[in-house]
């Protein structure tokens, strides 16, 4: 009933009601679930059902404010407490809360700690979830030492249930939050991490045109929707971004070298879905929530399969198919490998790039290497990455390879991947030729091969152990003893296709056709977007819009039948959405225009919604919500009139039309509400 109430959700995703019951029942329960997995609802479908106010403790104080406006869009009595907002807006806050007039309360674990001395009197706490739990750990990626403080909550109010919500798997995080939590005996549910709308791509980085060609169609596959581009530096942020804007494209840049302004207005732009891409170092994402993302590409290669799966994870959280490609180079390993030695945990940093050079190497199905790292199994390949829809092609790689390998040697190790390409083919930069390195035989050796495909070919030497990296001296590449054991050897040498891996399905081109009906919904969306101050998916979300213009619905009732409508929602859009396929049918309004106010406020009332709430959610006054009544009632066809006045209150009414026969309306509706007379006089004219 909440589901299909506040969300327009008719069914529980799996796991989600079992979560739910476990909260409602008073246990501790520890909750893993993958970016988008809907955590959301099971945290607040509890609190809308418990007595009291629940808390919910989060370090995204940026996305606070954007959650809060999402709730309340749907009705969810939510508010938030941090230190963004105006103080006087905080206490206000604290008001309806002692009043209890909260049902959700966002605060980040400072305030709470902070605030939670003074409070254990006079609020009413139903439980206390904490999102991103896995910011207690000093395991995790992305410890933050205010979160170990949350241990003192267990001790302050020892039966007040504790939720802790993280989309990080691990074992020895999820055992951390227990114990740090102090939970008695948690109730643990995990569930897949697997996301089959996502397709998973990688390609060796083709250089920065071929890379913007890439973005390019991206974009123009889903003009009307947005995107990320990840890159490790502000540098090639700025670059691409720059790129991207001179062939026209909506585009905007995000990292921490701009102003806090800049970056607040590059969000908001994106969140309105005004942009098409943003060009954003890691930075970015920690603050956005936004569920109708369709692509991302990772400009260079992640640190570890954990940032790369929570990074692709933003997109496609609505459930519909979204694209993701990472790009990836021998100089995003030796940037790698340098932050890695200054961080302090080299061993496990290395082990975890180990894990991904594994992952971007895979000749199997790629999802299945995901799933492994979260010790899941997939029963079969997926078919929606691109070794399954394209395995790579081989070639006999041994000339080539011979050819670089001796090059590194007549160098004398001297030289690092690029200035090898450049060595092969026969660059004539000064370095080059200051060196003496246009000496050596192989100088020029493979001038007949593009730096793309050189670039591929060394880094497939470095992956399969051919050559090393020493990183400890200038980058340089080094030939392994595997390596030369090759330069004797006659047997063929398999790597895969340079060619082809440019060719790859990420790299298609995309066709375009008219402006689709759903295109034309997009665009009324964002009109309806701007119009509200709502983000785009807040109005309707991106499957709903879709089923939208695959039903066309033509009647209030259809459109609100919409799985992720709620009323509310319904009632506020419906009507521009059925006008746009009245036109698309070329059909004449005339039953659209026969449609009348009355008409939704008739929708709310069959829905049990009170007067009060009919009038907030319309934007209308009490009175006009009144005389719609009145007319419903002498239209017979609202009879369940006993609901908004009683039988008392209409014989009250009688008594006083003929006791005060000039001040008894006034009389009246002071006494019970603006209007209301004009429903006592219906209900009198047609039922007595
Ligand atoms: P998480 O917090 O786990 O990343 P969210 O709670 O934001 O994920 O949910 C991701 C998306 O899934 C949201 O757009 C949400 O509205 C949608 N969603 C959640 N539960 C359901 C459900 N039962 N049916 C349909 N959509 C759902
Ligand atoms: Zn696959």
């Amino acid at each position: 009933m909440f589901l299909r109430r506040f969300y327009g959700y008719t069914s529980f995703r799996p796991m989600q009601l079992d979560v739910i019951t476990s909260v409602m029942s008073g246990r501790d329960t520890i909750v893993l679930m993958p970016t988008g997995g809907g955590k959301s609802i099971t945290f607040q479908i509890p609190a809308l059902m418990s007595e009291g106010c629940a808390i919910v403790v989060s370090p995204l104080i940026s996305l606070m404010a954007d959650q809060v406006a999402a709730l309340r869009a749907n009705g969810i009595p939510a508010a938030t407490i941090n230190s963004t907002m105006p103080e006087a807006e905080n206490r206000a806050t604290l008001d309806a809360l002692y009043q209890g007039k909260v049902k959700l309360l966002y605060i980040s674990p400072e305030r709470l700690l902070v605030e939670m001395g003074r409070w254990s009197r006079d609020v009413k706490i139903s439980f206390i979830a904490i999102d991103e739990a896995h910011c207690i750990s000093r395991w995790g990626h992305d410890f933050r030492p205010d979160y170990t403080r949350l241990g003192a909550l267990k001790q302050q109010w020892p039966s007040i249930p504790i939720m802790a919500l993280t989309a990080t798997a691990d074992k020895l995080t999820r055992e951390d939050i227990a114990r740090q939590l102090s939970l008695s005996s948690p109730a643990l549910f995990v569930s897949s991490f697997d996301r089959p709308n996502l397709s998973l791509n990688v390609m060796p980085n083709p250089g920065l045109k071929g890379r913007i060609n890439v973005i390019s169609r991206l974009i123009e596959a889903h003009p009307y929707d947005s995107g990320i581009v990840y890159t490790l530096t502000r540098k090639s942020a700025e670059s691409i971004n720059a790129e991207l804007i001179k062939k026209g494209f909506s585009s905007a840049v995000y990292h921490a070298g701009l102003s806090a302004d800049s970056r607040m207005e590059a969000q908001r732009r994106f969140r309105e879905g005004k942009l098409q891409v943003i060009c954003a170092t890691v930075a970015f994402g920690m603050g956005i929530d936004k569920s109708n993302i369709r692509w991302i590409v990772h400009n260079n290669m992640p640190p570890n399969i954990e940032s790369y799966y929570q990074e692709i994870g933003r997109a496609g959280r609505d459930g519909l198919p979204a694209e993701t490609i990472m790009f990836h180079s021998v100089s995003d390993i030796i940037t790698i490998e340098k932050f890695i030695s200054e961080s302090g945990q080299e061993e496990i940093n290395r082990e975890k790039l180990n894990r991904m050079k594994e992952y971007v190497e895979s000749p199997v199905c790629r999802r299945r290497v995901l799933l492994s790292y979260f010790n899941e199994h997939a029963p079969c390949d997926c078919g929606n990455c691109d070794v399954c829809l394209n395995p790579p092609a081989k070639i006999n790689a041994l000339i080539p390879v011979k050819k670089a390998l001796s090059a590194i040697i007549r160098s004398g190790s001297s030289v690092g991947a690029n200035m090898l390409v450049d060595v092969l083919r026969g660059s004539v930069k000064a370095d080059i030729i200051s060196r003496g390195l246009h000496r050596i035989k192989t100088y020029g050796a493979g001038r007949d091969l593009s730096y793309g495909y050189w670039q591929s070919i060394i880094l497939q030497m470095i992956q399969t152990g051919i050559v090393e990296i020493a990183y400890d001296n200038g980058n340089r590449l080094t030939v392994t003893p595997y390596g030369r054991s090759l330069l004797d050897s006659n047997e063929p040498l398999m790597l895969a296709d340079p060619e082809m891996l440019y060719e790859s399905r990420a790299a298609k081109k995309f066709v375009r056709e008219k402006p689709s009906l759903l295109d034309k919904l997009k665009q009324l969306r964002s009109e309806l977007a701007v119009k509200s101050g709502w983000p785009p998916e807040y109005v309707v979300s991106d499957p709903a819009l879709e089923t939208i213009a695959k039903t066309m619905p033509r009647t209030l009732d259809q459109f609100a039948a919409i799985e992720g409508i709620n009323d509310i929602r319904a009632v506020m859009f419906w009507r521009p959405f059925v006008k746009q396929i009245y036109k698309e049918l070329s059909l004449p309004d005339s039953q659209l225009k026969a449609h009348k106010s009355i008409h939704d406020t008739l929708f709310l009332l069959n829905r049990q919604y009170s007067v009060a709430d009919i009038a907030r959610i319309r934007s209308i006054k009490q009175t006009t919500v009144y005389n719609h009544i009145a007319e419903l009632i002498y239209d017979n066809l609202f009879t369940d009139f006993d609901r908004v006045i009683s039988d008392k209150q209409v014989e009250e009414f009688m008594t006083l039309r003929i006791t005060y026969p000039h001040d008894a309306y006034d009389m009246f509706d002071k006494r019970y509400g603006d209007g209301l007379h004009n429903v006592a006089l219906a209900v009198i004219n047609t039922h007595s």
